[in-house]
Protein backbone atom coordinates (compact mmCIF):
# COMPACT_ATOMS: atom_id res chain seq x y z
CA UNK A 1 0.00 0.00 0.00
CA UNK A 2 1.21 3.64 -1.08
CA UNK A 3 1.75 6.51 1.31
CA UNK A 4 -1.35 8.66 -0.46
CA UNK A 5 -3.38 5.66 -1.19
CA UNK A 6 -6.28 5.45 1.13
CA UNK A 7 -6.70 2.07 0.72
CA UNK A 8 -5.63 -1.90 -0.01
CA UNK A 9 -8.50 -3.27 -0.81
CA UNK A 10 -10.34 -3.32 -4.08
CA UNK A 11 -14.12 -3.61 -2.62
CA UNK A 12 -13.26 -0.17 -0.90
CA UNK A 13 -12.06 1.30 -3.61
CA UNK A 14 -14.74 0.32 -6.12
CA UNK A 15 -17.03 1.85 -3.44
CA UNK A 16 -15.04 5.10 -3.32
CA UNK A 17 -14.93 5.46 -6.71
CA UNK A 18 -18.72 5.36 -7.38
CA UNK A 19 -19.15 7.42 -3.88
CA UNK A 20 -16.35 9.94 -5.11
CA UNK A 21 -17.78 10.31 -8.94
CA UNK A 22 -21.40 10.82 -7.22
CA UNK A 23 -19.83 14.29 -5.68
CA UNK A 24 -18.01 15.17 -8.50
CA UNK A 25 -20.74 15.61 -10.44
CA UNK A 26 -22.68 17.53 -8.42
CA UNK A 27 -19.44 19.64 -7.89
CA UNK A 28 -18.58 19.57 -11.91
CA UNK A 29 -21.45 21.78 -12.63
CA UNK A 30 -20.09 24.22 -9.86
CA UNK A 31 -16.80 24.27 -10.63
CA UNK A 32 -16.61 23.28 -14.70
CA UNK A 33 -14.58 20.63 -15.59
CA UNK A 34 -10.64 20.88 -13.68
CA UNK A 35 -12.45 19.05 -10.14
CA UNK A 36 -13.29 16.25 -11.98
CA UNK A 37 -11.03 14.03 -10.39
CA UNK A 38 -9.13 16.36 -8.12
CA UNK A 39 -11.89 16.21 -5.67
CA UNK A 40 -12.00 12.17 -6.03
CA UNK A 41 -9.61 10.01 -4.97
CA UNK A 42 -6.87 10.59 -7.25
CA UNK A 43 -6.06 6.91 -6.91
CA UNK A 44 -8.75 5.46 -7.37
CA UNK A 45 -9.19 3.43 -10.57
CA UNK A 46 -11.24 5.08 -13.50
CA UNK A 47 -14.06 2.35 -13.73
CA UNK A 48 -17.33 2.67 -15.85
CA UNK A 49 -19.09 5.28 -14.06
CA UNK A 50 -16.22 7.72 -14.28
CA UNK A 51 -16.06 7.18 -18.20
CA UNK A 52 -19.40 7.44 -18.45
CA UNK A 53 -19.28 10.86 -16.21
CA UNK A 54 -16.83 12.29 -18.38
CA UNK A 55 -16.98 14.69 -21.03
CA UNK A 56 -14.19 15.15 -23.86
CA UNK A 57 -12.97 18.06 -22.76
CA UNK A 58 -12.82 16.94 -19.28
CA UNK A 59 -10.87 13.76 -20.50
CA UNK A 60 -8.30 16.36 -21.96
CA UNK A 61 -8.43 18.53 -18.67
CA UNK A 62 -7.37 15.26 -16.38
CA UNK A 63 -3.97 15.01 -19.23
CA UNK A 64 -3.22 18.46 -18.22
CA UNK A 65 -4.09 18.09 -14.96
CA UNK A 66 -1.66 15.08 -14.77
CA UNK A 67 0.99 16.71 -16.48
CA UNK A 68 0.92 19.80 -14.43
CA UNK A 69 1.50 17.40 -11.63
CA UNK A 70 4.39 15.85 -13.07
CA UNK A 71 6.13 18.88 -14.19
CA UNK A 72 6.17 20.14 -10.87
CA UNK A 73 7.58 16.75 -9.64
CA UNK A 74 4.26 16.18 -7.65
CA UNK A 75 3.17 12.92 -9.70
CA UNK A 76 0.87 11.04 -7.71
CA UNK A 77 2.30 7.81 -5.41
CA UNK A 78 -0.72 4.99 -6.52
CA UNK A 79 -1.31 1.41 -5.22
CA UNK A 80 -1.13 0.11 -8.67
CA UNK A 81 -1.34 -3.71 -7.67
CA UNK A 82 -4.89 -2.20 -6.54
CA UNK A 83 -5.82 -0.50 -9.78
CA UNK A 84 -4.35 -3.40 -11.52
CA UNK A 85 -6.95 -5.71 -9.49
CA UNK A 86 -10.05 -3.29 -9.78
CA UNK A 87 -9.03 -2.91 -13.76
CA UNK A 88 -8.60 -6.28 -14.24
CA UNK A 89 -12.44 -7.01 -15.35
CA UNK A 90 -12.70 -4.25 -17.35
CA UNK A 91 -11.09 -1.67 -18.91
CA UNK A 92 -12.88 1.91 -18.92
CA UNK A 93 -9.92 4.73 -20.07
CA UNK A 94 -10.92 8.03 -20.61
CA UNK A 95 -8.38 9.13 -22.67
CA UNK A 96 -6.13 7.74 -25.92
CA UNK A 97 -2.83 8.91 -26.17
CA UNK A 98 -0.84 8.58 -29.66
CA UNK A 99 3.13 9.27 -28.77
CA UNK A 100 6.46 9.08 -30.29
CA UNK A 101 8.81 5.73 -28.87
CA UNK A 102 11.52 8.34 -27.40
CA UNK A 103 12.31 6.71 -23.98
CA UNK A 104 11.52 10.28 -22.11
CA UNK A 105 8.20 11.31 -23.53
CA UNK A 106 6.05 7.95 -22.09
CA UNK A 107 2.31 9.36 -21.64
CA UNK A 108 1.89 7.56 -18.20
CA UNK A 109 4.13 9.30 -16.91
CA UNK A 110 4.33 12.40 -18.48
CA UNK A 111 0.38 13.15 -18.18
CA UNK A 112 1.01 11.11 -14.67
CA UNK A 113 -2.21 8.13 -15.07
CA UNK A 114 -2.43 5.40 -13.42
CA UNK A 115 -3.25 1.46 -14.13
CA UNK A 116 -6.75 1.58 -16.67
CA UNK A 117 -6.57 4.98 -17.66
CA UNK A 118 -5.35 5.53 -21.01
CA UNK A 119 -4.52 3.74 -24.01
CA UNK A 120 -1.47 4.72 -25.49
CA UNK A 121 0.13 3.91 -28.88
CA UNK A 122 3.69 4.38 -30.01
CA UNK A 123 5.32 4.96 -33.02
CA UNK A 124 8.54 6.61 -34.06
CA UNK A 125 7.18 10.36 -35.04
CA UNK A 126 3.87 9.77 -33.52
CA UNK A 127 2.35 8.81 -37.17
CA UNK A 128 -1.46 7.71 -37.39
CA UNK A 129 -1.05 4.77 -39.04
CA UNK A 130 -3.52 2.37 -40.33
CA UNK A 131 -3.60 0.16 -37.42
CA UNK A 132 -3.46 2.99 -34.74
CA UNK A 133 -6.30 4.09 -36.48
CA UNK A 134 -7.97 0.93 -35.96
CA UNK A 135 -6.70 0.35 -32.23
CA UNK A 136 -8.19 4.09 -31.67
CA UNK A 137 -11.74 2.90 -33.35
CA UNK A 138 -11.82 0.32 -30.63
CA UNK A 139 -10.78 2.69 -28.05
CA UNK A 140 -13.03 5.07 -28.67
CA UNK A 141 -16.06 3.03 -30.14
CA UNK A 142 -15.71 0.23 -28.36
CA UNK A 143 -14.78 1.19 -25.46
CA UNK A 144 -15.43 4.52 -24.48
CA UNK A 145 -12.46 6.53 -24.31
CA UNK A 146 -13.66 10.50 -24.58
CA UNK A 147 -10.34 12.15 -26.10
CA UNK A 148 -7.52 11.21 -28.47
CA UNK A 149 -4.50 13.28 -27.86
CA UNK A 150 -1.32 13.27 -30.49
CA UNK A 151 1.67 13.96 -28.43
CA UNK A 152 4.81 15.26 -30.71
CA UNK A 153 8.10 16.44 -28.47
CA UNK A 154 10.90 18.67 -28.77
CA UNK A 155 14.45 17.27 -29.84
CA UNK A 156 12.17 14.03 -31.67
CA UNK A 157 15.22 11.77 -33.41
CA UNK A 158 12.49 11.01 -35.95
CA UNK A 159 11.34 14.55 -37.03
CA UNK A 160 15.82 15.36 -36.99
CA UNK A 161 15.66 11.83 -39.50
CA UNK A 162 13.38 13.51 -41.42
CA UNK A 163 14.90 16.54 -41.76
CA UNK A 164 18.12 14.76 -42.66
CA UNK A 165 16.36 12.76 -45.34
CA UNK A 166 18.12 9.79 -42.93
CA UNK A 167 18.74 6.72 -45.21
CA UNK A 168 19.84 4.16 -42.90
CA UNK A 169 17.75 1.19 -44.06
CA UNK A 170 14.71 -0.01 -46.02
CA UNK A 171 11.98 0.69 -43.31
CA UNK A 172 13.53 3.47 -41.51
CA UNK A 173 13.47 5.07 -44.55
CA UNK A 174 9.98 4.41 -45.35
CA UNK A 175 9.13 5.56 -42.15
CA UNK A 176 10.76 9.08 -42.26
CA UNK A 177 9.17 9.54 -45.19
CA UNK A 178 5.91 9.83 -43.91
CA UNK A 179 7.07 12.48 -41.89
CA UNK A 180 8.62 14.21 -45.21
CA UNK A 181 5.09 15.99 -45.71
CA UNK A 182 5.20 17.85 -42.68
CA UNK A 183 8.79 18.83 -43.19
CA UNK A 184 7.97 20.80 -46.80
CA UNK A 185 4.92 22.24 -45.21
CA UNK A 186 6.80 24.31 -42.21
CA UNK A 187 8.41 27.17 -43.67
CA UNK A 188 12.56 27.01 -44.08
CA UNK A 189 14.46 29.60 -42.38
CA UNK A 190 18.05 29.05 -42.93
CA UNK A 191 19.36 25.53 -43.43
CA UNK A 192 17.12 21.96 -43.85
CA UNK A 193 19.51 20.50 -41.46
CA UNK A 194 18.53 18.83 -37.95
CA UNK A 195 21.23 21.54 -36.40
CA UNK A 196 18.36 24.07 -37.23
CA UNK A 197 16.77 23.53 -34.06
CA UNK A 198 13.74 26.58 -34.70
CA UNK A 199 13.32 24.12 -37.73
CA UNK A 200 12.91 20.56 -36.17
CA UNK A 201 10.83 22.09 -33.24
CA UNK A 202 8.42 23.58 -35.76
CA UNK A 203 8.44 20.67 -38.03
CA UNK A 204 7.49 18.51 -35.34
CA UNK A 205 4.23 20.41 -34.33
CA UNK A 206 3.23 20.57 -38.23
CA UNK A 207 3.81 16.72 -37.79
CA UNK A 208 1.14 16.40 -35.27
CA UNK A 209 -1.26 18.96 -36.70
CA UNK A 210 -1.36 16.59 -39.91
CA UNK A 211 -1.73 13.62 -37.17
CA UNK A 212 -4.52 15.19 -35.96
CA UNK A 213 -6.30 15.45 -39.38
CA UNK A 214 -5.53 12.35 -40.08
CA UNK A 215 -6.97 10.74 -37.94
CA UNK A 216 -10.56 12.17 -38.34
CA UNK A 217 -9.79 12.40 -42.36
CA UNK A 218 -9.10 8.78 -42.63
CA UNK A 219 -11.33 7.14 -40.37
CA UNK A 220 -14.64 7.70 -40.85
CA UNK A 221 -15.58 6.08 -37.39
CA UNK A 222 -13.50 8.50 -35.68
CA UNK A 223 -14.98 11.93 -37.82
CA UNK A 224 -18.15 11.12 -37.45
CA UNK A 225 -17.42 10.41 -33.09
CA UNK A 226 -16.09 14.02 -33.41
CA UNK A 227 -18.62 15.60 -35.35
CA UNK A 228 -21.07 14.08 -32.97
CA UNK A 229 -19.47 15.63 -30.07
CA UNK A 230 -18.56 12.37 -28.72
CA UNK A 231 -14.91 12.47 -28.77
CA UNK A 232 -12.23 15.30 -29.43
CA UNK A 233 -9.07 15.08 -31.42
CA UNK A 234 -6.26 17.55 -30.20
CA UNK A 235 -2.73 18.13 -30.85
CA UNK A 236 -0.27 18.48 -28.06
CA UNK A 237 3.81 18.85 -27.45
CA UNK A 238 5.80 18.13 -25.17
CA UNK A 239 8.87 20.05 -24.22
CA UNK A 240 11.43 17.28 -22.70
CA UNK A 241 13.44 19.96 -21.02
CA UNK A 242 10.63 21.69 -18.99
CA UNK A 243 8.02 17.99 -18.11
CA UNK A 244 5.46 20.74 -20.11
CA UNK A 245 3.13 19.42 -22.14
CA UNK A 246 1.44 22.31 -24.61
CA UNK A 247 -2.14 21.56 -25.94
CA UNK A 248 -2.02 22.73 -29.71
CA UNK A 249 -5.34 25.36 -30.08
ZN1 LIG B 1 10.36 11.32 -31.18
Amino acid sequence: MCETCKTDAPELIRRRQLLGFASVLTAGAVFGVAPLRAMADECAPFLADAQAATTPDQAIALLADGNARFAAGASLKCDLLAEMTATAEKQTPFACVLACIDSRSAPELVFDQQVGDVFVARVAGNLPTTEILGSFEYATKVAGAKAIVVLGHTHCGAVKGAVDRADVGANLTVLLDEIEPAVLATPLEGERSSKNHHFVEAVAETNVRFAVAALTEKSPVLKAMADAGAIKVVGALYDIETGKVTFLG
